[in-house]
């Protein structure tokens, strides 16, 4: 699968504004900061796609972009360090249980995970989470381009052992140096196809 046309179709701050039609849904999701704007912007190879400087509003809020009229890519509110309330939270936004629950067309969520940090315990959380409402996930990890490759294949050793995670479903990814746009279009191709 590639990223031939995407549009941005509209943002929605709740349930009641969530779209549900016949189209599979991809989710994004990360902590503030982890490079999500970026990830969808190489993507899509759109620089504008997803705002990158984020506006306080806006961040708290789950954008749909439509894909090659296949597939949504879902947008979802980063979770953590929150830069706009200045706070820190242990939990993440109302808005993605909302999203997560009761949502059939949901086939999988990529996590963004920025590959010279350890997964937090909200990372981890999230990971749970998941595995208990039954929705696949990969982990995206962003900004390889700042470690080394043997960095780089130590970090995934480590979240794959840390986090009991197949390596097959963690997927280095550089926005500057625009890498992993394939491996990621490779493994949706199977989840945008499945009933
Ligand atoms: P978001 O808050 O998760 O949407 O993160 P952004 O996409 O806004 O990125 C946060 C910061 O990380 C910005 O300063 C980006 O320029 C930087 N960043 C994102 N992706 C990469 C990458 O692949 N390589 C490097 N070196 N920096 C990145």
């Amino acid at each position: 699968m590639r990223f031939i046309n995407t549009n941005f179709i509209k943002s929605a701050s709740a349930r009641d504004g969530f779209i549900f039609d016949e189209l599979p849904q991809i989710a994004i999701v990360g902590r503030s900061n982890v490079g999500k704007s970026s990830l969808i912007n190489m993507l899509t190879n759109n620089k504008k796609m997803a705002k990158t400087s984020a506006t306080p509003g806006r961040t708290r809020l789950v954008n749909y972009f439509k894909v090659n009229n296949e597939f949504y890519l879902v947008d979802l509110p980063g979770y953590g360090y929150n830069r706009a309330s200045k706070s820190t939270s242990d939990s993440w936004d109302m808005v993605l249980n909302e999203y997560f629950t009761d949502n059939s067309q949901l086939k999988v969520v990529l996590l963004l995970l920025d590959s010279r940090m350890s997964a937090t315990e909200l990372d981890k959380k999230m990971l749970d989470y998941l595995a208990d409402l039954e929705i696949p996930a990969i982990i995206i990890l962003t900004k390889t381009d700042k470690i080394t490759r043997s960095q780089l294949n130590d970090r995934v050793n480590k979240i794959a052992s840390e986090l009991r995670f197949n390596k097959i479903r963690i997927i280095p990814t550089s926005a500057n140096k625009k890498i992993g746009v394939e491996s990621i279009g490779d493994i949706l191709e199977n989840y945008i196809n499945k009933k």
